[in-house]
């Protein structure tokens, strides 16, 4: 049976299709979206949503625990998981609802249902062939497993984990990634023993090594035990947990373990490579246009390689839209994508690693603000400090990394110098609200500059 046609048809409606699909239409091009399951993708039911609710939790179990340091008189009576996940899935439905509202205000055709790429820009759903001028790719990634380890009822991936019904008193995280990491977080604000294992030599190890060892610190100052260096032989479920075996021959015991080792692209069942969809270990290869090698087909969002973060689908989905459309935007540079760990403390980075910056720029100059000479940090109680790095000793801002709650929300200033490829000197004078956490990217910046306020350098 043959369905519509349209001047942009859209495969997968996470973060990457429909922020495609939106700018389309509101450039005035025909859309239709083909989502097997639900509009909003890993990000609003999988992922960045449900995961923040859960901290936003953990960070109220925290504040409850520690009242009495602040003056006021809060008791920790335990966590009522049903009432968090009633919370987190009202939150979820809400944003869902209003994704709905906006799919139809744009009057984007959706047609649910699993999509093969047949060729030809066309796609195949329950036996109708929908073809459309141009077609987007965007199905999106999966939670990688470990072969040896069997997942069941106490051995989960992030999917899982998710809406697990209780609270655990011992938990394993494999991976310390942003996943795992984010997970320990949550689990150990709620109560439980946490370890992470993690076969590389320290956790977030995307990151700039300084933030690794700041987070690391502070999880042991929470109690979150890390075993870096270290891999996970086996796993098996018993009774009544689950039996972990080590490289190394220890052999840890725990109510549940999370396997976070990464997301692989959706990219298997999707009729792609036997199309002329070029895919390298799964990926979709595009250029930096985010073009596939078969003429009018683009791909967005965790299915190209890089990042696989819910605000580089969107801007991928909207530049997509914008080069059909004829509008030849600037494409969507990778190195600026910001990142940002939403664990208790948060790590927040834009740009390069000072390592990346020495080999790109031949030498980089760094400065660490330590929080300790932030006020509000103070007030908030919490640790950390702010990275700066700049290319050579003179040259602009290439990369700001920092460590501390609430640091996410720094995110956006250091954005923009990292992208204005702004000079410490240009930055510096910017008059930082006090008491703010921006003033502490302030005082880095005034450090970098030659001239510190705040710190004994
Ligand atoms: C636990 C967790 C926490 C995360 N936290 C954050 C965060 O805090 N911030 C952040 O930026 N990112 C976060 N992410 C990553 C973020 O969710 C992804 O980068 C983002 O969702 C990718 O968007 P996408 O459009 O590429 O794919 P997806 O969101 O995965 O969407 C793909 C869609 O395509 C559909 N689909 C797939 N194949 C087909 C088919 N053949 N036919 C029809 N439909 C199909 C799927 O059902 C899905 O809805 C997190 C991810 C996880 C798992």
């Amino acid at each position: 049976m043959t369905g519509a046609h349209s001047d942009v048809l859209i495969l997968g409606g996470g973060s990457g299709g429909y922020a495609c699909a939106f700018r389309a239409a509101q450039l005035g091009l025909s859309v239709t979206l083909i989502e097997a399951d639900k509009i909003g993708g890993t990000c609003l039911h999988r992922g960045c949503i449900p995961t923040k609710a859960l901290l936003h939790s953990a960070g109220i179990a925290d504040a409850a625990r520690t009242g009495v340091e602040f003056g006021v008189r809060t008791t920790f009576d335990g966590i009522d998981i049903d009432a968090v996940h009633w919370y987190k899935n009202g939150t979820i439905d809400r944003l869902h609802k209003g994704l709905r509202g906006l799919v139809a205000h744009h009057k984007i055709t959706v047609v649910t249902g699993h999509g093969k790429y047949l060729g030809n820009r066309t796609i195949e759903v329950d036996g109708t062939r929908y073809t459309g001028t141009s077609v987007v790719l965007a199905t999106g990634s999966y939670a990688r497993t470990v072969p040896s380890i069997e997942l069941g009822e106490r051995i989960v991936t992030s999917d899982d984990a998710l809406n697990l019904g209780f609270v655990p008193k011992k938990a394993i995280v494999l991976g310390g990634g942003v996943i795992g990491v984010e997970f320990a977080s949550v689990w150990a604000s709620f109560g439980a023993d946490v370890t992470i294992v993690e076969a590389l030599p320290r956790l977030v190890a995307a990151e700039d090594p300084w933030c690794s060892k700041q987070l690391e610190r502070a999880f042991r100052k929470r109690g979150i035990s890390t075993r870096t260096g270290v891999t996970v032989a086996a796993a098996k479920e018993t009774a009544d947990g689950v039996l972990v075996e080590l490289d190394g021959g220890d052999t840890p015991e725990a109510d549940i373990l999370l396997v976070a080792v990464g997301r692989g692209p959706r990219t298997g069942d999707c009729g792609f490579a036997e199309h002329g969809i070029a895919l390298d270990r799964g990926f979709v290869v595009t250029d930096d246009r985010l073009r596939t090698p078969v003429d009018g087909v683009y791909a967005v969002g965790d299915i190209v390689a890089g990042l696989q973060l819910a605000h580089r689908g969107f801007q991928q989905g909207i530049f997509v839209a914008e080069e059909i459309a004829g509008l030849d935007p600037v494409p969507v540079a990778e190195d600026l994508v910001p990142r940002v760990t939403y664990s208790h403390p948060e790590v927040a980075s834009v740009g390069l690693t000072e390592a990346a910056a020495r080999e790109r720029h031949g030498d980089a100059t760094s400065v660490v603000y330590d929080l300790a000479g932030n006020g509000k940090s103070q007030i908030l109680r919490t640790s950390g400090g702010i990275k700066v790095v700049r290319a050579g000793d003179t040259g602009p801002v290439v990369g700001v990394h920092m460590v501390g709650d609430r640091v996410g929300e720094l995110i956006g200033e250091a954005q923009l110098a990292v992208a204005w490829e702004a000079l410490p000197t240009d930055v510096a004078p910017f008059v930082h609200a006090h008491p703010t956490q921006n003033e502490a990217l302030g005082e880095a910046m005034l450090a970098l500059s030659g001239k510190p306020l705040h710190t004994h350098g």
